[in-house]
């Protein structure tokens, strides 16, 4: 078990200093900034939608290795996802992050976003691992105005 939290601590620190899909997205139709205040957390998101399908999405910004890595991570879970399949996904990572109680349905459904489970152990740090999806909402759903983790939890 120990190993197993060795191993997705790497992945996290790995994603979290090398970032994939970090950048500007030239063709993005949806762009959202969001900050975590607590933290200091700040991301902007980038998104090319056709025909509610996600067909590309990058990130910039800086904070912590943890808000880093799981905007790494969402980005590579969306692309050609189609919105109503973003929008479930992030309700299944939400109960991740905020319970430790998953079925086998959930776990399939979120892959390789289960590295972030052990987050939910640092309730501080919740925040910093939900702030790329809260942006996703607020770009996917055109709410107006800048995010903040402040107003979403
Ligand atoms: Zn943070």
């Amino acid at each position: 078990m120990s190993d197993l939290r060795d191993l997705y601590q790497e992945v996290i620190i790995d994603h979290g200093r090398h970032p994939r899909n970090f950048g500007v997205l030239e063709n993005a139709n949806h762009i959202k900034q969001g900050f975590n205040p607590l933290c200091g957390d700040k991301i902007t998101l980038y998104i090319e939608e056709k025909n509610g399908v996600i067909e590309n999405i990058m990130f910039n910004g800086c904070g912590c290795a943890i808000s880093m890595a799981s905007a790494s991570l969402m980005t590579e879970s969306l692309k050609n996802k189609k919105i109503a399949e973003a929008d479930m996904l992030f309700s299944v990572f939400h109960q991740l992050i905020t319970h430790s109680a998953m079925n086998e349905n959930q776990q399939e459904i979120l892959g390789k976003l289960t590295i972030l489970k052990g987050v939910s152990e640092f309730p501080a740090r919740v925040k910093c691992a939900t702030l790329a999806w809260h942006t996703l909402n607020a770009a996917l759903h055109n709410e107006s105005g800048a995010v903040t983790t402040e107003e979403s939890l």
